[in-house]
């Protein structure tokens, strides 16, 4: 174990999943993938700072797609000794009536300039424990609530004792970095701590606000972790269950995200729309925006790495410099696209039963299936996309994502999906990748000539795949959501679907066909002539995207803003928390 008694620690991060390496199942999707991107910029900026996470030993599940267009889902166990070695801690985590006894495995992250960050996966497979314990940190987002309220409890509870364990007690911590709400009962241990240390609930509760920041990322009520009193009763200490605030109840439940935002100092949205959504379901809490980004080292395909390494190696130092994309030549751009787009086309043609052409407009959407995500908007007419697009050119589709296995909707999209690619032929063409992951995602978003969106306004959190297309010279299709809104330059970094100030109503038929059109009227008069007769404007859309949005939507602007708006002033008690929020946020 390390020795790290006269240390302090700037930041540690809580999330329950946290993507390092493709093949290493310990994601589902975009909440993963950014904690992964957080941790390796921490390690980029020289921080010391700790990831925590649950094992995930089963992983989150394997997706086919059988012959009828179902979705079956498998479970895809990796190799943990391949990724992580085992510490020699163990912790006991504290429930009401026993303690689980947990493992503790550790991957180093290795900075760009030699700094180590690790990140600690908490594992209750232990012959100590009993069966049902041993199950809790195998499977992703598995099990029923019940079982995901145990997860959060060694989550929240047993990273607080593992930080402590590694010498980093309350006093060391700086900042306590929870990635959504699942690490919520970490805020209310630490209260428990203070009030003991402090005595009087009120210095307790500012202490612990000073070191505690919360991330949200669920722009919808239904989509917040609530659990029901009486099994939290059963499950939680009675000393922490008795500090259970009102304020975190919901109708008898305890909400999660309520019981993060009552102990925490700051809470962050994560696009300027998103912080609005969230200001609006909790009113009584202000939320500071930090827009994500995606971390510039993993998302750029090696054919344009070798390119920004000529034209601006400044670039993997700091992203910022991908601004000067703007002044490498055309043809180079054009080339290194098309040496992925062939990359791309050639593991499409694998599998696809019409076969994908490079000179073909390629349109990509990946992400998870579900229903506010609306991955079937740009199939629900083809029979007038043909039409309106027949006399300039041939379109591709490539769609892969996958549905939590218990969201019927999510797996019902992605059986439509499916029938059309069957019945595809003629002028656009359709894929389904099966089991889209992070090695997949690297391919479609610097394969594809544009990068396609089609949530329901006001539910998309912030987005992160068009940024990473972004890095890799890509254009972005967009309805105005999440990140898009601050993106968004018509014509310019790319396009809008619809406008921005559409009511979010899933049921709202006239929105879906006003933005289904304007879908369609953008692809067929303005994008694909665009591709087919004028390539170089095409092109400079392409470097745009990189130039004003590589360069911006970005882990390293990220961090900075997370560092000058939200760590340091926190740390630096510089403010009050009032005073914090006003000095930051401008006046409505
Ligand atoms: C980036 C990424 C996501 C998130 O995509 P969004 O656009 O934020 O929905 C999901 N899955 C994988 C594998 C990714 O790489």
């Amino acid at each position: 174990m390390q020795n790290n008694e006269n240390k302090l620690l700037d930041v540690a991060y809580f999330s329950m999943e946290v993507a390092l390496e493709s093949a290493m199942n310990t994601y589902s999707g975009g909440l993963g993938v950014l904690a992964g991107d957080t941790l390796k910029t921490l390690a980029d900026f020289n921080s010391s700072a700790v990831g925590i996470t649950l094992l995930n030993e089963q992983g989150y599940v394997n997706q086919e797609i059988d012959p009828t267009g179902k979705q079956v889902s498998e479970i895809e166990k990796w190799n943990k000794e391949d990724f992580l070695t085992k510490t020699s801690i163990v912790i006991n985590v504290p429930f009401k009536d026993r303690q689980i006894k947990c493992a503790v495995w550790q991957y180093n992250i290795c900075g760009q300039f030699g700094k180590k960050v690790p990140v600690y996966f908490l594992d209750s497979n232990l012959a100590q424990n009993n069966k049902y314990d041993r199950s809790l940190t195998s499977f992703l987002y598995g099990g029923d609530n019940y079982y995901r309220l145990g997860q959060e409890q060694i989550l929240g509870l047993g990273g607080l004792m593992l930080l402590a364990k590694l010498g980093f007690s309350l006093e060391k911590v700086k900042t306590y970095h929870l990635n959504e709400g699942h690490a919520s009962f970490a805020g209310l241990s630490l209260f428990k701590q203070a009030k003991e240390e402090f005595k009087n609930n009120k210095k307790a509760k500012d202490y612990v606000a000073s070191k505690l920041v919360f991330t949200t990322h669920t722009p919808v009520a239904a989509g917040h972790d609530r659990f029901s009193l009486s099994d939290v009763k059963k499950n939680l200490s009675t000393d922490l269950f008795n500090l259970i605030p009102q304020e975190s109840l919901v109708e008898n439940n305890l909400c999660m995200t309520s019981l993060s935002l009552y102990f925490s100092g700051v809470v962050t949205g994560v696009a300027m729309t998103h912080e609005k959504v969230t200001e609006a379901m909790f009113p009584k809490h202000d939320v500071i925006n930090v827009t994500n980004g995606a971390y510039h080292l993993q998302w750029t395909h090696p054919q344009f790495k070798k390119v920004y390494d000529k034209y601006i190696p400044e670039w993997r130092q700091d992203p910022a410099f991908f601004r000067k994309a703007k002044g490498i030549p055309d043809e180079v751009i054009w080339s290194a696209h098309m040496e992925a787009k062939k990359e791309l086309i050639k593991y499409v043609n694998k599998i696809a039963v019409n076969k994908f052409s490079e000179d073909v407009l390629t349109l990509g959407y990946a992400r998870r299936f579900t229903s506010y995500k609306r991955p079937t908007m740009i199939l629900s007419d083809l029979d007038k996309l043909e039409k309106s697009i027949s006399k300039v050119g041939k379109l591709q589709i490539i769609f892969a994502g996958e549905a939590h296995p218990l969201d019927r909707e999510g797996s019902k999209l992605i059986g439509e999906v499916f029938q059309r690619v069957q019945k595809s032929k003629g002028k656009v063409n359709i894929v389904f990748l099966e089991d889209y992951n992070m090695d997949m995602a690297i391919k479609l978003v610097a394969g594809v000539d544009v990068w396609l969106n089609t949530p329901l306004q006001k539910h998309e959190a912030s987005g992160t795949s068009g940024m990473k297309a972004s890095f890799n010279a890509i254009s972005h299709l967009s309805v105005l959501d999440g990140w898009w809104p601050e993106g968004w330059i018509e014509g310019v970094t790319g396009w809008s679907i619809g406008s921005n100030s559409n009511k979010a109503i899933l049921s709202d038929k006239k929105t879906w066909k006003k933005e289904v059109d304007d879908l369609y009227h953008k692809i067929a008069n303005i994008i694909m002539p665009m591709y087919y007769e004028d390539r170089s404007k095409f092109i400079e859309i392409m470097k745009n995207a990189v130039s004003l949005n590589g360069s911006y939507f970005n882990t390293y602007r990220m961090m900075q803003e997370y560092m000058a708006k939200v760590y340091f002033p926190l740390q630096k008690n510089i403010f009050t928390q009032k005073n914090l929020k006003k000095n930051i946020k401008p006046k409505k």
